[in-house]
């Protein structure tokens, strides 16, 4: 027995204890911002005026044509075929409201296909689903299933590289041609940009590989576990020195920083998409990319940036950063969705806010942007967190 699993058996034996611990920490996740006094900023909604443009987000679509099962914890339940399903309930209302792209966050197809030798024909049952839904151009990003049915190498040459869908610019690409991270504009004054969540992992990475090495020294310097997928502990941020998650690289930290610089200049307003959160607020600890606290200081350190967008915590998560006026959103993952509901998003962006609708577990949001002059307010009830 590793010790993982003796862990795990332990949790179980204090099922009642742990299912306690585990809404009060959904609690404290969904009600945290909204308790304190420092909320985001609110306006009415304005229905009435024309998005300048309008995008579609989806997540942990997790497609494998077998059998319902559970999450890693036993807790959750996965309906892998309903998922393909509920992705062309998103794509018919996406029909309506006619997004001019689409936001794929990870997680397309589930690991299990590998094991069954259904890798590809899995992927292609998704893509051709997406392929259907009209012209929207879809950007996707890679999330830690993407590795398990794939190698990196795979990945750049797959339909999965949407990186050609990006902007041509002097920063256009990072350092390492690796490293899957691009930025694109959609309309003038607004960017997007995607990162790499797994360049510093082991998942994806040549066992032979200085990265690999890297990587895993790393991630024993803080789980010595023999299951690298199960935590080192049961509680505090450290939860998230797990194999199913990853980092990103100094190479990418500073090519995003010089992507922002420039955005900075042209006062353009930013979103980054990844597949991993990176704000303890707006997720389980356990779901955070490693280096979180290296993202957050680059996107704290810009002017730009109004939203961060990511998946693989299946339940979601939402935090407004006061000291950046950031919006941190996690969506729920279509793979733990009934079939009977749904979770996915269409946003309507407007120049002063982004107006999401979600549908089913998706709730709606309305995401006001900072002013470009309008001071940070020094602190964020979000981040008042000590790695215990
Ligand atoms: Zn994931």
């Amino acid at each position: 027995m590793t010790a993982c699993e003796a862990r795990m058996r332990n949790r179980y034996r204090w099922s009642g204890v742990s299912l306690l611990l585990t809404s009060l920490g959904s609690y404290w996740k969904r009600s945290k911002v909204a308790a304190t006094p420092k909320n985001p900023p609110t306006m009415e909604p304005c229905p009435e005026a024309a998005p300048l443009f309008t995008f579609g987000v989806i997540a942990d679509i997790q497609y494998a044509d077998i059998e319902d099962g559970y999450n890693f914890h036993q807790s959750s339940r996965r309906y892998y075929r309903s998922s393909l399903r509920l992705l062309g309930n998103a794509q018919r209302r996406w029909e309506e409201d006619k997004p001019s792209f689409l936001l794929q966050l990870g997680d397309i197809i589930d690991g299990f296909n590998k094991r069954d030798g259904a890798s590809e024909r899995a992927l292609e049952a998704v893509l051709g689903q997406l392929r259907s839904g009209g012209p929207a151009e879809v950007h996707h990003v890679w999330g830690n299933h993407e590795f398990y049915n794939f190698s990196r190498s795979a990945l750049l040459g797959s339909e999965l590289n949407s990186a050609h869908r990006g902007a041509e610019s002097p920063v256009g690409s990072p350092a390492r041609a690796d490293i899957y991270a691009y930025h694109f504009t959609p309309f003038p004054g607004f960017r997007f940009v995607v990162l790499d969540a797994y360049d510093v992992s082991l998942l994806g990475r040549e066992e032979q590989s200085e990265e690999y090495r890297r990587a895993l020294s790393l991630i024993r310097n803080h789980n010595q576990n023999q299951d690298l997928n199960c935590p080192p502990m049961c509680f505090g941020l450290n939860q998230r020195f797990t194999m199913f998650n990853g980092g990103f690289s100094q190479d990418q930290l500073d090519w995003l920083h010089s992507v922002l610089s420039a955005a900075d200049e042209n006062q353009e307003k930013v979103t980054i998409i990844s597949h991993l959160p990176v704000h303890p607020a707006s997720t389980t600890f356990v779901c955070l990319a490693w280096n979180f606290d290296d993202l957050l200081a680059v996107i704290r350190s810009h002017r730009s940036v109004v939203c961060y967008m990511a998946g693989h915590d299946h339940d979601g998560g939402y935090c407004w950063d006061g000291a950046t006026g950031v919006h941190h959103l996690t969506f729920e993952g279509v793979v733990e969705t009934p079939p009977d509901s749904d979770a996915f998003a269409t946003v309507f962006v407007y120049e002063d806010r982004m107006v999401l609708k979600g549908s089913g577990r998706t709730s709606d949001r309305q995401l006001l942007f900072r002013h470009p002059e309008e001071p940070a307010d020094g602190g964020s009830e979000c981040s008042e967190l000590s790695d215990d």
